[in-house]
């Protein structure tokens, strides 16, 4: 069985494509700059062969329909006909309270995605587009959403109500949601197998540090309580977001600044985060290099990153009542040893022994706690992709 997974952006969108009987990627790639000049798809074959095909793209539908023509082609193709591809699978990024699990797209469930949509304004009409092209160009494939919001719906009420007058709740759902649920459930799993312990039976902090980042407390299998909220603003010092911060700050800035509310929408979202406190970049591979130079803001860039990060692990390890691992994820988590070792230090007294030579790694699943740490720590790289397939692949089968 193969299944075509889609993450559609506004003017981006990922794909890959699986043999689901091996779990392996037959092609993947990106399409860039759909709706601007100098268009392409840059398509890689599961032996490794790249190529980039410049290509006016004015939509995503002439995108996907270009896609389809590559995955067919005589030259670079990995399908004979698409009769092989069994279902596609959408990336959707907010679900709202109406999608608690994966779901088969059908016209009611893109009505209560488009209800949900101002959510999530930037993701959400780019990811339905995504599905309507699809649908049109496939009619006879199922479609199948994958919310990164789903994995949150079991927090309890006390970890998603803000303290807000509650009318904002009721009429326009403002309330917890958190994101980047399908990487916290993957990885969370994948810990419990490395540890041998049934995922039911354990409490795990997973920590997704990329350009977004969020930290998830995962209770017996599910999510208790996330660090992003209504919006991917919330939480952790992030590439370009801000993460917490007192509210009053917002009006403040507005008013000593005279901008309006999207203006300060864009600085929390666009100009903050390592970015704003550096001044140098938002990849933190530049932050650590600045730092490494003796740059102050950088320096200290690095260390509110880290020191959020630590915050949350000891407010979740207190929601559990304890925490049997911790564990890395997402470009920044499984690839930078000096952020998981900042993160980790001082966390002795909660039975956390770091193996500073393991933790010498970047990307493969390790632990990197001693064999005696009561606590587990651990990098496990994440797979949104094969999550989303693995679910169209079970919901197409049912
Ligand atoms: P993501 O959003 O998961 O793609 O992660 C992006 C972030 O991961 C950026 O801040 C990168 O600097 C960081 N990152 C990616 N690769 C590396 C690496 N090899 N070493 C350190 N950080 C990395």
């Amino acid at each position: 069985m193969k299944i075509l997974v889609i993450n559609s952006g506004s003017s981006s969108l990922k794909y890959q494509l699986f043999n689901m009987e091996t779990e392996s990627v037959l092609a993947k790639g990106l399409i860039q700059r759909i709706g601007i000049e100098d268009s392409f798809l840059e398509y890689e074959n599961g032996e490794g062969e790249e190529i980039v095909i410049e290509k006016d793209i004015p939509t995503h539908k002439v995108g996907i329909e270009l896609l389809l023509e590559t995955l067919l082609s005589d030259d670079h193709g990995v399908l004979e006909s698409m009769d092989e591809v069994e279902a596609v699978g959408h990336r959707i990024v907010h679900g709202g309270e109406a999608f608690a699990h994966s779901t088969i797209i059908d016209d009611e469930a893109i009505k209560n995605l488009e209800d949900v949509a101002d959510l999530a304004p930037l993701h959400n009409p780019p990811n339905i587009m995504g599905i309507k092209v699809c649908k049109e160009l496939m009619p006879d494939k199922p479609q199948v959403g994958v919310f990164d919001t789903a994995f949150h719906q079991s927090m309890p009420e006390k970890a998603y109500i803000y303290a807000l007058p509650y009318e904002y709740y009721k009429k326009y759902g403002v309330r917890r949601y958190g994101f980047h649920g399908t990487s916290h459930g993957y990885v969370a799993k994948r810990a419990a197998q490395m540890m041998d312990k049934p995922l039911s039976e354990l409490k795990i902090i997973t920590c997704h540090l990329g350009n977004g980042a969020s930290v998830a407390a995962v209770k017996n299998g599910k999510s208790v309580d996330t660090s992003m909220g209504l919006t991917p603003l919330e939480g952790l010092v992030m590439g370009t977001r801000c993460g917490d911060i007192d509210p009053a700050i917002i009006p403040f800035i507005m008013d000593k600044e005279d901008i309006s509310a999207s203006e300060m929408d864009d600085i929390l979202n666009k100009e903050s985060g390592l970015l704003g406190v550096s001044g140098v970049s938002s990849d933190s591979r530049d932050v650590e290099d600045a730092a490494a130079e003796g740059n102050h803001q950088a320096e200290i860039a690095i260390e509110l990153f880290n020191y959020r990060v630590k915050k949350y692990i000891g407010a979740y390890t207190a929601a559990m009542g304890g925490v049997d691992a911790i564990v890395f994820t997402a470009g920044i988590g499984e690839n930078s040893k000096d952020t998981r070792a900042g993160v980790l230090e001082g966390l002795e007294y909660l039975g956390v022994e770091v193996d500073y030579e393991a933790n010498d790694c970047r990307g493969k699943e390790v632990f990197i706690s001693t064999a005696d740490s009561k606590v587990k720590a651990m990098v496990v790289p994440t797979n949104e992709e094969l999550v989303i397939a693995r679910d169209t692949m079970e919901l197409v089968n049912q």
